[in-house]
């Protein structure tokens, strides 16, 4: 069956239901971080990386001397980030991520989802690397595992215990998991 709607129209129809999808999974974690008594994390903090050669996806923000080389510098707004702790938080969408159990490409424009898909797919990965040569903690929360809060918890708090003091685990008691 063919796409009903133009590409044009499509990508804008696709954009409005990311930028839903995206908000509705964001407050989903929030609500999961006042449940646990989670703190210390601030919303869409921009982080800024360097990266060797421009890839497909990465923002632009100019060039500058990063590490004594010529390098492009990418940037990226994770949704959650405890700086802290320089712990960087996602929360992916199953269909935009391409998450194995939930992505299936839509009927139409198969080639264009693809192709889109696997580029998202590859930034998270670009966007992984060059976050963690930084030191950051990297953790990727799927839209699916918000249904288990106390899995979520886990993850955030496994990271959080890798990168800082014992004190910090304080932050996220243990109990309530
Ligand atoms: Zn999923």
């Amino acid at each position: 069956m063919p796409d009903i709607f133009t590409k044009q129209k499509r990508s804008e129809v696709m954009a409005k239901i990311r930028g839903r999808g995206n908000k509705e999974t964001e407050l989903a974690l929030m609500a999961i971080f006042r449940r646990y008594k989670i703190t210390g994390w601030r919303r869409h903090r921009l982080l800024k990386f360097g990266i060797r050669s421009a890839k497909r996806g990465i923002k632009k923000a100019g060039k500058g001397k990063v590490g004594g080389g010529l390098r492009r510098v990418g940037t990226v707004r994770p949704d959650f980030v405890f700086a802290a702790e320089r712990v960087a938080v996602f929360v992916d969408g199953c269909f935009w991520h391409a998450c194995k159990k939930h992505s299936n490409l839509p009927v139409g424009n198969r080639a264009f989802w693809r192709k889109k898909l696997a580029g998202n797919v590859a930034r998270d990965r670009l966007v992984n690397r060059a976050l963690r040569k930084l030191g950051w903690r990297v953790v990727r929360v799927w839209e699916h595992e918000l249904r288990e809060p106390g899995k979520v918890v886990r993850k955030i708090r496994s990271a959080e215990f890798l990168t800082t003091d014992s004190h910090r685990l304080t932050r996220i008691p243990e109990g309530n998991v």
